[in-house]
């Protein structure tokens, strides 16, 4: 690294900031609540997803009072289709914390903020600058981006190794004097200029000193140790249906989408159950019910790709002339019509809507 390259990389970006900023809803706010809800939401989202559900949210619980007052069930509703629920969950655990012990007074130093369930460096180091104007460097995806292309570092942003030295050069970059507003600036930085794919280069007022440029590097960083094969899982749901109602079970496992409601489920190790396989298998749940059934069908199967796992799922669906027995501490008998208000995976959200390739079984 030069000598004075992280001087006048940090004036540069304040440079550009000036001439670039950029409008968010919540960036007129020193909130910590607020501020913190809006870093939730947006991890893993895009700003543009992410902005409704933040005014939703700042809507319907607009302290951390009223969110962790609100049923669990509620708040899962209004983050229906953001996915990674447990970050629902956790934060409604953090609100009731802070609303319990800590008499709904937000942490106000990076390490007490670091012990928020939920919350990591990156979500600290906001809460930290944005809301109490420390001097915490946020790293995230568009900084790590920035500062491996600037400086021209080829260590995997994703190793031990790397996150360390990027944490490093990232402290020694912030501005003492305006830390919130050197955060903004490169985050902001990392979603407009410096962007994955083919960043404007040509008119980047850091491209004189960016080594990634002057050393035709952009495509290769940052660099990634391999990621993990994704692995699949298949999930027979099962839609039992008795005249206008259906059964439905909430995720109570430590495993995606807890807290989320379900039709009864078979998970299976291959892609294709036989039949007499599912029904074999639901015979500890709904004994006898084979001798129930009017009309059966199976859905298209359906895919769902989550950051480690594809879900494919298919649903059997099953009209019955009467309702086996069933365990009603577990499943609870719904409306059809009233399964909207249910906090239901996106997956069978689709199955919902498309009705289309339905296969009827004999
Ligand atoms: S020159 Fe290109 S790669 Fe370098 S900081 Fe600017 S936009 Fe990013």
């Amino acid at each position: 690294m030069q000598q004075h390259a992280g001087n006048s990389f940090t004036t540069l970006l304040l440079d550009w900031h000036q001439t670039n900023p950029r409008e968010l809803p919540w960036k007129d706010t020193r909130d910590p609540y607020l501020i913190w809800l809006s870093e939730i939401i947006l991890q893993q989202t895009r700003v543009e997803q992410g902005t409704p559900y933040y005014l939703r949210f700042k809507k319907a619980y607009p302290t951390v009072q009223a969110l962790a007052k609100a049923p669990l069930d509620d708040v899962l509703k209004n983050w229906e289709g953001l996915g990674y629920y447990s970050r629902a969950r956790n934060m409604h655990e953090t609100a009731r914390y802070i609303h319990l012990q800590l008499n709904n007074v937000f942490p106000n130093s990076y390490k007490e903020l670091l012990q928020l369930k939920g919350v990591g460096p990156y979500t600290a180091a906001a809460i930290a600058s944005f809301a109490f104007n420390l001097p915490t460097a946020v790293v995230d995806g568009n900084v790590y981006r920035v500062l491996s292309r600037y400086f021209g570092i080829f260590t995997p942003i994703d190793s031990g190794a790397g996150k360390k030295e990027f944490a490093l050069l990232a402290d020694q970059l912030i501005d003492s004097e305006d830390p919130a507003g050197y955060n903004q600036a490169i985050m902001n930085f990392g979603a407009i200029q410096c962007v994955p794919a083919k960043p404007d280069c040509q008119r980047c007022p850091l491209a004189e000193q960016c080594q990634a440029f002057l050393q035709e590097q952009i495509e290769v960083l940052p660099v990634k140790a391999k990621a993990k094969p994704k692995k699949d899982r298949y999930f027979n749901y099962i839609v039992i249906n008795y005249q206008q109602q259906t059964l439905l079970e909430k995720r109570q496992e430590q495993d995606i989408w807890k807290g989320l409601y379900q039709f009864p489920l078979v998970e299976y190790e291959g892609p294709e159950i036989e039949f007499d396989v599912l029904l074999a298998l639901l015979e500890s749940s709904f004994p006898d019910m084979y001798k129930l059934i009017n009309k059966q069908s199976v859905s298209k199967p359906f895919r769902q790709t989550l950051s480690h796992r594809f879900i494919h799922a298919r649903f059997w669906e099953f009209h019955l002339n009467q309702l086996p027995d069933f365990d009603n501490l577990r499943f609870q008998l719904v409306q059809r019509s009233k399964l909207s208000n249910f906090a239901l995976p996106r997956i069978i959200d689709w199955y919902l809507r498309d009705k289309s390739l339905y296969l009827e079984l004999v």
